[in-house]
């Protein structure tokens, strides 16, 4: 990491709370983990599709705010991004919770199903967002063998634009996720709250098994 990455304050020092600001009697949260290129971003859509959840795409939002003009973030998240790197969590889990709270207001209620996307990938966010943010009822993890990730991720390469689907950053998201990202993964599993699907099947055939386990666990 450059110097200059590391000498980039985070934003403003997430507030201490007494309390998370959505009460999980109200508000379901579902993380959903899984390597690079497991099919995270395909299955969640099948899920708003299917059983009306809101998906906020922790990746997907860190983008938005990297080309939002004026954003103070724009030059940090691009570096870390390209590194396979984890932005510092304050930014991500503000983004978060913004979503989670326009997503809200836009319904009129205050009650609702989010699937997380790509988030937690490291401890500190997991530990820090469901202190201040809500805690998480599931975690849904797809299993995916890294050359199959891999084939994914290249393929995807030559028309997702994005600076980090080629070999070089792919392999630093590979360490990444090993390295900082699972011990999430068996955090949770520690807890009894995750949800295990192999990912390598036919996108409708993952989702069908996810569909039908994530309604089992959720009205368990
Ligand atoms: N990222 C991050 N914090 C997060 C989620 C994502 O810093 O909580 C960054 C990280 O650099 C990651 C990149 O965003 O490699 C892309 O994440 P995304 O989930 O979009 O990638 P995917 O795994 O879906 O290919
Ligand atoms: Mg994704």
């Amino acid at each position: 990491m450059s110097p200059a990455i590391e000498n980039q304050a985070p934003a403003a020092a997430l507030p201490a709370r007494d309390a998370p600001v959505f009460s999980p009697a109200d508000v379901t949260v579902v993380f959903v983990l899984g390597g690079p290129g497991a099919g995270k971003g395909t299955q969640c859509a099948r899920l708003v599709a299917e059983q009306g959840f809101h998906h906020l795409s922790a990746g997907d939002l860190l983008r938005e705010e990297q080309d939002r003009p004026g954003s103070q973030f724009g030059q940090l998240i691009k570096d870390y991004i390209k590194d396979g790197l984890i932005v510092p969590m304050e930014v991500t889990i503000k983004l978060l919770e913004n979503a989670m709270t326009a997503a809200l207001k836009e319904k009129g209620t205050t009650k609702g199903r989010f699937l997380i996307d790509g988030f937690p990938r490291k401890m500190d966010q997991a530990h820090k967002f469901e202190e201040a943010v809500c805690p998480a009822k599931v975690v849904l993890f797809f299993d995916c063998p890294e050359k199959v990730m891999e084939e994914r991720l290249l393929e995807r390469g030559k028309t997702s634009g994005r600076t980090d689907d080629n070999a070089e950053s792919i392999r630093k998201r590979f360490r990444t996720f090993i390295e900082t990202s699972m011990p999430v993964v068996n955090f949770y599993e520690g807890q009894g709250k995750v949800i295990k699907v192999d990912a390598t099947p036919s996108p409708a055939d993952v989702s069908v098994t996810t569909s039908k386990l994530l309604t089992e666990k959720l009205s368990s």
